[in-house]
């Protein structure tokens, strides 16, 4: 079986509010191995640490050393999971997953659109990774989920790029999600309602439960060769609650990856 590349990026510079998620992906280990919970996945599978080529977590001193370190880490056979790090890692990631794995859809779970043209000055926020990532094609279909802080510039933005967006309020628009080419995951832990997730910069009530998020990603049909899990901020968590929900969805996207890849 391949294992899944798994690496993290301890990166926060791009946070516009508040830092911390430098510290994310250290504490999800730490919470991945806690004796309190075991190593399966509701399907069965034991994501035991063996099934990871686990290539450790890198500290940035610039922004596009991720592209840089992601070239370095990734093949075209094996899947990747990357632990952020704020949302803005996402674009130097795909950057290097397009490179090898080619153009595929992306599945983005998230509060925010996060596709601002600039943010306080900056092209590269955490607010405008899909922005770049739309405008260089990167991917093919950008699904966003779970949206609802729309301002009308992201609004037109969407438009623009033609997202396909199923905003929080309009949900049951999953039941009708077509997939048919392989998909990346971008999971923002701040698309969570804040009573499941406290552990991010960004409270945005009114969010998705943590069972409607295992539900998202046990119904993808195709293959899953690249993933990331951003914008778990450490120091706003209570009682790790938010680090263990990071775990679980670790394990879930890993056994899903195996489940959906051929090998
Ligand atoms: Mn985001
Ligand atoms: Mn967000």
């Amino acid at each position: 079986m391949n294992k899944i590349i798994l690496q993290g990026i301890m990166y926060d510079d791009k946070s516009s509010f508040l830092k911390g998620p430098a510290l994310a992906p250290q504490k999800i280990r730490e919470h991945y191995r806690s004796p309190s919970a075991n190593y399966f996945a509701e399907n069965g599978l034991e994501i035991a640490p063996d099934i990871f080529d686990d290539k450790g977590d890198f500290q940035i001193s610039s922004y596009f050393d991720i592209e840089e370190i992601t070239s370095k880490n990734i093949n075209g056979k094996n899947s990747i999971l990357t632990l952020g790090g704020d949302h803005s890692i996402s674009y130097p990631v795909i950057k290097a997953f397009q490179k090898v794995h080619g153009t595929v859809d992306v599945i983005h779970i998230d509060a925010h659109a996060d596709l601002y043209d600039s943010f306080e000055g900056d092209p590269y926020s955490h607010a405008c990774p899909f922005a770049r990532i739309m405008e260089e094609k990167l991917v093919n279909r950008l699904i966003q989920i779970g949206i609802r802080t729309f301002s009308k510039h992201q609004r037109e933005q969407a438009k623009k790029f033609g997202v396909e967006v199923i905003e929080m309020n309009g949900l049951h628009k999953l039941e009708s999600l077509e997939l048919n080419n392989p998909v990346y995951i971008s999971l923002d832990m701040d698309a969570l309602d804040p009573a499941y997730a406290p552990g991010v910069s960004h409270y945005e009530p009114g969010g998705l439960s943590t069972r409607e998020v295992l539900s998202i990603i046990q119904s993808i049909p195709v293959p899953i060769p690249g993933a990331d899990i951003v914008e778990y901020n450490p120091t706003r968590d209570i009682n790790d609650m938010t680090g263990m929900v990071c775990a679980k969805f670790l394990k879930e996207i890993a056994s899903k990856m195996i489940e959906n890849n051929p090998q």
